[in-house]
C-alpha cells in the first residue's frame, strides 16, 4: 500500500512539480525523497526509510522538527486569527514579539519590520535604505557594497548582491548597483583595504555594506575572522554608511551565540533574520533596524516607508517566533548546544587526516570540509556522491558543490550526532577512495 501510495506521489510530482535549484531534466530519472513525516532531526520517508537531517532542512528547523510546544503554539493560535493585515490594524503576536526581540537584539536595534522570509527580509533593508537617504539629504547614496561569494536571497534586489557567480550572472543586469569586495574569508587584509578605500573614495554614493556575518553559508559554509565585522562596523560608522548585517543563516544560535553579530559585540544599523525564525515552521521573517533608521520615516505622510507584504506579521507566524523565543530561553537551548559545538569542532578536525579532505572547519552548529581534486564551484560533482553514499546510510547531506557540511537543529540528540557524523565520515571515505582508485 505505502509503497503504491509513494510511487503515485513520485509520479504526480514528475508531472507536475517544477522544483528549486534542481536540475529538472536529471531529477525525471532519480528516485526522490518522499518525505511523510518528520521529528526532531529525523525525516521519515514514505518506505519507511529514515534520514538524519543534516542540514535542518535547508537551515530552517534549528529547534528540531515538530517541537511540541511549536506545534501547540501554531494549533492554539490557528483557533483564534490566522491572519489580519498589519497596516494599521495590529494585534497581540506582532506586538509582544516587537518586544521580545528588541530585548534580545544587539544594543541599537529598537524597531521591527516584519517579512515574509530571508530574501525580503534583505529587500527591505535595501529599499529601507535608499528611501532612507534620498529624504534625509543624501540623495546621491544609492549604491551598495556586498562581498565576493555573497549570497543575500532571491530576489532580483538582492540577487544584485550576490557573488556566487551560477547564481547570480543571469540576473545581474537589475536596478540595483553594488560593487563586490574581496571576501574576508580569500584574504582578510585586502579585502578591509578594499572596504576602506571604497569607502574613503565613494561614501557619498554609497547606501551600505551587506554583509553576512562571520560565515557565507552558501558560498559554500566559507568562514572569516570576527575580526572583520569588527573592522567593517567601525568604517561604516567613521563614513557614515549603514551596515546591513544578513543573520538569515547565522541567527537562532547557528553560529553558537543568538547572533553572529553578538561575537563580536556589533550593532549593524539592520539586521535581518528568517529560517530559523519561526523554528522552521512556517515563512516569516524581520528586519530589525535603529532608532535613526527608524526616525528617518517619521513626518509627514510622503515620508512613510512604501514597503509591505500581504502576509506582514502574520499571526501564526508571529505566534510562533515568540514561541521559538521562550523555547530558546526556557530550555536554554544555547548552553545544550554548547557540548554539540564541541563536538561538531572537534570531529571536523580530526577530518583532516582523511586522505582527499582540504579544509575542514566548524562554527558553532556548522561543520564543513571541501572535497579535493574535482572541478570547483557549485555544479561539481564528488559532493553529490557523498550525498548519494549518505542517503544509502540513513542521512540527508546535501553538499555545496564540493563542499560536505551539516548544520543540524541546535537540538539534535547526542546519539543522532554521532551518528550523523559517522555517516558523513563513512561517506567520503567511500567517495574519496574510489575517486584514488579510479586515478
Ligand atoms: C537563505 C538565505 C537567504 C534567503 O532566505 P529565503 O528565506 O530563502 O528567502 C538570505 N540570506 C542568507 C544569508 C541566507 O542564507
Amino acid at each position: 500500500m505505502k509503497k503504491q501510495e509513494r510511487e503515485k506521489i513520485v509520479a504526480l510530482d514528475k508531472r507536475y512539480v517544477w522544483h528549486p535549484y534542481t536540475a529538472m531534466q536529471e531529477y525525471r530519472d532519480s528516485d526522490p525523497l518522499v518525505i511523510e513525516r518528520a521529528q526532531g532531526a529525523q525525516l521519515f520517508d514514505f518506505d519507511g526509510k529514515v534520514y538524519l537531517d543534516g542540514n535542518s532542512s535547508w537551515w530552517v528547523s534549528t529547534l528540531g522538527h515538530a517541537h511540541p510546544r511549536l506545534i501547540a503554539a501554531l494549533k492554539k493560535q490557528a483557533d483564534e486569527l490566522c491572519h489580519v493585515s498589519l497596516a494599521g490594524v495590529t494585534h497581540r503576536n506582532a506586538a509582544e514579539l516587537g518586544e521580545a526581540l528588541c530585548k534580545i537584539a544587539p544594543p541599537g536595534l529598537s524597531h521591527v519590520f516584519y517579512t515574509d522570509d530571508g530574501s525580503t527580509a534583505v529587500e527591505m533593508a535595501l529599499k529601507a535604505s535608499l528611501q532612507y537617504w534620498a529624504q534625509n539629504g543624501r540623495p546621491a547614496r544609492k549604491e551598495f557594497l556586498a562581498l565576493e561569494g555573497a549570497f543575500h536571497g532571491e530576489t532580483l534586489g538582492v540577487t544584485a548582491l550576490g557573488g556566487i557567480a551560477a547564481f547570480h550572472d543571469v540576473f545581474a543586469a537589475s536596478a540595483v548597483h553594488c560593487t563586490r569586495l574581496t571576501s574576508p574569508c580569500v584574504a582578510l587584509a585586502k579585502s578591509l583595504e578594499e572596504l576602506e578605500a571604497h569607502l574613503r573614495r565613494r561614501h557619498e554614493r554609497i547606501a551600505a555594506l551587506v554583509v553576512e556575518p562571520l560565515v557565507q553559508g552558501a558560498a559554500g559554509m566559507r568562514i572569516y575572522a570576527a575580526e572583520f565585522l569588527r573592522a567593517a562596523r567601525t568604517l561604516c560608522e567613521r563614513y557614515d554608511v549603514f551596515l546591513i548585517c544578513d543573520e538569515v543563516f547565522t541567527g537562532y544560535g547557528r553560529t553558537g551565540k543568538q547572533w553572529a553579530c553578538d561575537h563580536e559585540n556589533v550593532s549593524p544599523d539592520f539586521l535581518c533574520t528568517a529560517k530559523g525564525f519561526t523554528g522552521g515552521v512556517l515563512p516569516m521573517a524581520a528586519t530589525l533596524v535603529s532608532e535613526r533608521v527608524y526616525e528617518g520615516f517619521l513626518g509627514t505622510k510622503e515620508r512613510a516607508f512604501h514597503y509591505g507584504h500581504s502576509f506582514c506579521g502574520n499571526p501564526l507566524g508571529a505566534a510562533l517566533a515568540r514561541e521559538v523565543l521562550r523555547i530558546f530561553d526556557e530550555e536554554a537551548i544555547l548552553e545544550h548546544a554548547a557540548p554539540k559545538v564541541r563536538r561538531i569542532a572537534e570531529f571536523f578536525e580530526s577530518m583532516q587526516d582523511v586522505d582527499g579532505v582540504l579544509n575542514p572547519r566548524a562554527l558553532g552548529m556548522i561543520g564543513a570540509l571541501d572535497l579535493e581534486g574535482s572541478a570547483t564551484g557549485y555544479l561539481a560533482h564528488a559532493g553529490w556522491e557523498v550525498y548519494a553514499e549518505a542517503r544509502r546510510r540513513g542521512a540527508y547531506l546535501r553538499p555545496l558543490g564540493n563542499v560536505v557540511y551539516v548544520t543540524p537543529p541546535l537540538t539534535i540528540s547526542d546519539t543522532d550526532l554521532s551518528r550523523l557524523l559517522e555517516i558523513l565520515r563513512e561517506s567520503v571515505e567511500q567517495v574519496t577512495a574510489r575517486a584514488r582508485r579510479k586515478a
